[in-house]
């Protein structure tokens, strides 16, 4: 069995992005810069977008985080985007979900210029992704094919199943795992709260991506022996054990699930930090193209 380790593939592609900015800025010209906006203080969230400032710093990107209380009105938020849209030195936006409940996101997602739109949330990107158009590919599943790539995981002709359809993660996935590219060319199954079979559906499936946010869904029974097994969810769970009073789950049930497949991405160490090698890779794209 092997790990598709998130660590090992995400510093390999920091490595190249750190060569090709030192390229860039030896010629004279200014560094990428990714803007990030986090609205109120969820503990998650501060600690994605802590992350994604330092590994700007680590690859020599710049970065700056607009920082905006909870209560901020949807106005002002969007007034900040519009500022960054115009901002020549910015190249690319990032505004970190979710909002609170005041504030519309799809609103904002729509707000971001397309041309910045580093996340790939914008209706734009998605349905050039859908039309197999060069695009910005929302990062976790960019980072989840950059993981494929490097590992060089043979996908054409399998049966993958994408358990999940939100427009982050799951639909842009299986459109993804069902394009002609490489790393794709899949027959894909998507899941979702109302599938009836999934455990059966699951249990076929050569690839399976876990991407629903319930900890430790995917139980051995429901993974074929030999399958590629990627987990894409992220959730705290409380343990009064643990120093910070939780630990990370997975949407797969690890240590039951590994010893049947064939490559499969633990939590944390896996699917996360591709997801920042994607942004970063957009953060890069969007600069190329506006140079
Ligand atoms: P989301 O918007 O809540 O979507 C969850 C999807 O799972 C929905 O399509 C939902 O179906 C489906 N679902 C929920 N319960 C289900 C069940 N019992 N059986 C089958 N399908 C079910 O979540 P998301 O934003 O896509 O995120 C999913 C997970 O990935 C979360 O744990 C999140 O924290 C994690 N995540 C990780 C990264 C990373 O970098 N590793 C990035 C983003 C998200 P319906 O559509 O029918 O409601």
């Amino acid at each position: 069995m092997l790990i598709l380790d998130g660590k090992i593939a995400s510093a390999a592609i920091k490595e190249r992005l750190k060569k090709e900015v030192e390229i860039i800025t030896g010629s004279g010209k200014r560094p990428p810069h990714l803007a990030a906006i986090l609205v109120g203080n969820n503990g998650a969230s501060e600690t994605y977008v802590a992350s994604k400032v330092k590994q700007c710093a680590e690859i020599g990107f710049v970065s700056t985080l607009i920082r905006l209380e909870e209560t901020v009105s949807e106005e002002i938020l969007l007034k900040h985007i519009h500022d960054l849209n115009t901002n020549d030195s910015v190249d690319g936006i990032l505004v970190q979900l979710p909002l609170p409940k005041h504030i519309t996101e799809q609103k904002v997602i729509e707000a971001i210029h397309p041309a910045k739109d580093v996340d790939g949330f914008h209706p734009v990107s998605a349905g050039k992704l859908v039309q197999g158009l060069p695009t910005f590919i929302p990062a976790t599943p960019y980072g989840i094919m950059l993981m494929l790539e490097h590992y060089n995981v043979e996908t054409k002709g399998k049966n993958a199943v994408v358990i999940g359809r939100s427009n982050i993660v799951g639909r842009p996935m299986s459109i993804l795992l069902s394009s002609n590219i490489k790393y794709g060319n899949c027959t894909v199954t998507i899941c979702h709260s109302h599938t009836y079979n999934l455990d059966e559906l699951c249990s076929k499936a050569d690839i399976v991506v876990a991407a629903l946010g319930r900890p430790e869904f995917v139980k051995a029974h429901m993974v074929k022996e030999g399958a590629i097994v990627i987990d894409v969810g992220i959730t705290r769970v409380e343990d009064a054990s643990a120093k910070k009073g939780f630990r990370i789950k997975g949407d797969v049930d690890y240590a039951a699930v590994a010893p049947k497949t064939s490559a499969i991405t633990p939590v944390p160490g896996g699917v996360g930090l591709m997801t920042i090698a994607g942004l970063l890779k957009n953060t890069l794209q969007a600069y190329r193209q506006s140079h």
